[in-house]
């Protein structure tokens, strides 16, 4: 089971969040078949997603989206997070591999490459979206994270994030943010950088300790303070439906959409998401012109059905024509 713990330390002037997340980074090699390094770099970004969900979102129903938009033969790498724990995340190359670095660790960075990374947050209840973005610096992840929280939020932070395999499975996948609030003490961020020093790699000390321990060794000498008596569940969860499907054939014309049925006998439509396949029939397309309203003249859509009306009626169409619609 995924889940996370938030916390504070020296007095409330370092906030703590932390996510073990292997269940969940498991789940997405397996359904995308991903390779070690694509696994984690997807791994590290979709940790660093939920854990960013709470140090930038403020409603349970808003939304993060973490893209890392880089020249690496990943091609990208897309984290879709929300404060009620829900995650999804995707590479657009599950399949690459690269050789090992010279330390002989997975070569996330070179996979990244250099470009952008943008994280957008959508508010509810309108889904009103602000994005920011900033440089890849080295694509390793939490380098990236924490100079998006330097730059981009004016928020000084330690980023810690790691994945680490069995075989070909996801043996742990993990991550943890020490932020320093606008009111830290000196003496309290001096003893957190030795801490972090002191401390090494998050996935070498998660084969001896759990989460919650490295959070205490992070913060020794600062009083942590665990906020999430019991720990917040994290899952894995697609918002993909055959509905979604069907809309996306109606994104088609009526003559495609016929080409379709002739060339391919109905449709194959996979979720970039979880990778769901399904199948929609000769039936559910001709479903859909039955379920909208076009010009005759010109074909534009007037009017689809369980959609918002795109033109109002005696409007003028593109061609010129009254638009017509049923009351
Ligand atoms: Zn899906
Ligand atoms: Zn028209």
């Amino acid at each position: 089971m995924s889940y996370l713990l938030r916390g504070l330390a020296a007095n409330g002037g370092i906030r703590v969040i932390a996510a073990d997340t292997t269940t969940i980074t498991e789940e997405i090699r397996n359904r995308h078949e991903m390779s070690n390094t694509v696994t984690a770099a997807v791994g590290r970004s979709l940790t660093a997603g939920i854990l960013l969900t709470h140090i930038l979102l403020k409603n349970h129903r808003d939304r993060l989206s973490l893209r890392f938009k880089g020249d690496g033969p990943i091609g990208g790498v897309v984290v879709d997070a929300g404060l009620n724990g829900n995650i999804r995340a995707y590479a657009s190359n599950p399949d690459i591999e690269l050789p090992l670095r010279e330390d002989g660790k997975l070569n996330v960075g070179a996979a990244i490459g250099r470009g952008e990374l943008n994280i957008v947050r959508s508010h509810a209840p309108k889904g009103d979206e602000y994005s920011s973005s900033v440089d890849i610096i080295s694509g390793e992840v939490a380098e990236d994270i924490a100079q998006f929280l330097a730059q981009s939020e004016q928020i000084a932070s330690a980023v810690l994030l790691g994945v680490r395999f069995d075989a070909k499975n996801v043996k742990t996948s993990a991550g943890i943010i020490l932020q320093a609030m606008p009111d830290v003490d000196s003496a309290a961020l001096d003893l957190l950088e030795a801490n972090v020093k002191a401390f090494g790699q998050l996935t070498d000390n998660l084969e001896t300790k759990s989460l919650l321990d490295c959070i205490n060794d992070l913060t020794w000498g600062m009083e942590f303070q665990l906020l999430t008596e019991d720990a917040l569940p994290l899952q894995f969860n697609c918002q993909c439906s055959e509905q979604k499907a069907l809309d996306a054939i109606a994104y088609f014309s009526p003559k495609e959409r016929q080409e379709i049925i002739i060339e391919d006998g109905g449709a194959e439509v996979v979720c970039q998401w979880c990778n769901t396949k399904r199948w929609i029939t000769p039936e559910q397309i001709n479903s859909i012109s039955a379920n909208e309203i076009r010009c005759s003249d010109c074909n534009t859509l007037w009017y689809r059905e369980g959609q918002a009306t795109q033109v109002r009626a005696d409007e003028l169409c593109a061609c010129g024509r009254k638009v017509e619609l049923p009351n």
